[in-house]
């Protein structure tokens, strides 16, 4: 029988989603959705010195920025819950008893001192089979040595007794079967009586099972602790559901040499956290607040490490639901590329309707100092159509544009230099008795009468549409003049002709 698809994203909350979280998080959701199956989200803070307040929330706004969802959880419930590990306590408590109780895990009383000490006497110590006897531990105690022990309220943890040399097979969809030699596992500590708290070894693997998780899909850097997965499945007679596993490349730096860090985006000028964050080190850039659209980003994160098997690259998420497939995820690392971040970006914001795009780019003007409400809504969409070409992110709309909004004060210089000539000021002023005469300033009319002057007075097309250009728009660049000029208006041309000559005339 199939089994149902239901997947787990299982974050630690030890600080912002990482954009590897980010891929993690959609990889799961887009096999989820694709299959009719549920996604989790397991909160794993069973690790209590590395907790870091506000982190749960942050993971939670930023998977439903991203459209994310989310079918069970702790906000969302479910049959399988708690989904917050801290918990759900007695049931890691009653496992672990499961465990001692069949003799596959034991008490372990070393100090950290006591391990360290070990550590520095043999080169290369792990707590295995050929060492566990040595140590001091229920093993190696008699039982009245382990109850007086544990009576004194000495600390202890709970390891499990791995067999060694057993040949652990793990079953990865991207890289086939894993084969694992148990002897180089150490017995992994799965439970702390200090804080009465599994580690994450346990508490992950139990709630798999519990959670009848039927695909563990997470960063590469898990693929260590899949035979551990594997011999607790069997340990607790869990083997007839062991989850498939698919462990996901790295994401490396722009350079494709490394793993990519924060700091890497700090230095470089790019954000590789879905929102902002602060910790006590710094704030760190969001592609939220960078300007990034949801769908850029989930379009963009898609793409590290999976294809649709052709050169597609503007997926929806709905296309990506589809798409998907671990045959198409590459094996190797995925290199970061920011620049494609960002033309993804433009891509968005151009094919959106001009209509949205003018609504992004509301506060951006206000922000400005533009009174948005004195233009109308067809006002800022003839604008946004006329600019957008030239854009990566909504901010940009303002370079683009701010001439639409106020006339320049100043004039680029390297223009004016190679643009304004001895008797340009003279032709400009010709020029407003030409515009003053014009009925229909809407962009073609008013193109052909200015066009038909100039042809008619044999002037250099050049020289004259550049020097007013200089003066409407303050340099020599921006959309095509005329669509500038209707939507400003003939009042407000003319005034700009007329100051451009004024402060540029004076001092060429
Ligand atoms: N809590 C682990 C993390 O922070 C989960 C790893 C896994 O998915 O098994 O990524």
């Amino acid at each position: 029988m199939e089994r149902k698809v239901r997947v787990r994203f299982a974050p630690s909350p030890t600080g912002a989603l990482h954009i590897g979280g980010v891929r993690t998080a959609l990889y799961n959701y887009l096999f989820a959705r694709q299959n009719g199956g549920d996604m989790i989200l397991r909160i794993e803070d069973t690790d209590s010195t590395r907790f870091v307040p506000g982190a749960e929330e942050y993971i939670n706004e930023a998977l439903a920025w991203l459209g994310i969802g989310i079918d069970e959880g702790v906000n969302e419930g479910g049959n399988y819950g708690p989904y917050k590990q801290s918990e759900r306590r007695d049931i890691y408590r009653a496992h672990v008893k499961q465990l001692l109780d069949a003799d596959k895990a034991y008490i372990a009383f070393d100090t950290p001192e006591e391990l360290d000490a070990k550590r520095a006497e043999v080169q290369n110590f792990q707590y295995d089979a050929s060492t566990r006897m040595g140590m001091r531990n229920s093993l190696s105690l008699s039982a009245d040595e382990v109850k007086a022990l544990i009576d004194a309220g000495e600390k202890y943890v709970v390891r499990f007794k791995i067999e060694p040399n057993i040949d652990v097979e793990v079953n990865d969809l991207l890289r086939g079967k894993v084969v694992i030699n148990s002897s180089i596992l150490d017995d992994k500590v799965l439970y702390k009586s200090a804080d009465d708290l599994p580690t994450y070894h346990l508490a992950n693997i139990v709630d798999d099972h519990l959670m009848e998780v039927s695909h563990v899909i997470r960063g590469e850097e898990w693929l260590p602790s899949a035979p551990l997965h594997v011999l607790l499945y069997e340990a607790f007679g869990w083997k007839e559901s062991m989850p498939d596993f698919v462990h996901l490349p790295l994401l490396l730096k722009p350079t494709g040499k490394g793993k990519l860090s924060k700091r890497d985006g700090k230095k470089l000028g790019f954000p590789v956290f879905p929102m902002e964050w602060k910790d006590n080190e710094d704030t760190w850039a969001g592609f939220r607040e960078e300007g990034f659209l949801p769908e850029a980003v989930v379009n963009f994160v898609g793409l590290l490490g999976w294809n649709p098997g052709d050169d597609r690259e503007m997926l929806s998420m709905d296309d990506m639901i589809k798409e998907f497939s671990f045959d198409h995820c590459s094996r190797s690392g995925a290199r970061f590329n920011f620049e494609k971040a960002a033309w993804f970006n433009h891509e968005y914001l151009i094919n959106m309707p001009d209509e949205k795009l003018a609504e992004l780019f509301k506060p951006v003007l206000a922000s400005k100092g533009v009174d948005v409400a004195a233009y109308s809504d067809a006002f800022l969409t003839k604008v946004v159509s006329l600019v957008k070409g030239r854009i990566s992110f909504v901010k940009d709309l303002w370079d683009q544009s701010a001439f639409f909004f106020v006339a320049p004060t100043e004039f680029a210089e390297k223009d004016v230099k190679k643009r304004w000539k001895e008797d340009t000021a003279a032709l400009l002023t010709e020029l407003i008795g030409v515009l003053e005469g014009i009925e229909d300033f809407t962009s073609k009319p008013a193109e052909e009468v200015v066009i038909g002057w100039i042809t008619e007075k044999g002037y250099h097309m050049g020289n004259v549409m550049n020097a007013f250009r200089l003066t409407v728009v303050g340099e020599c660049k921006g959309p095509h003049m005329f669509d500038i000029t209707e939507l400003i208006g003939k009042e407000e041309t003319i005034a700009r002709v007329k100051a451009g000559i004024d402060k540029i005339g004076t001092n060429a």
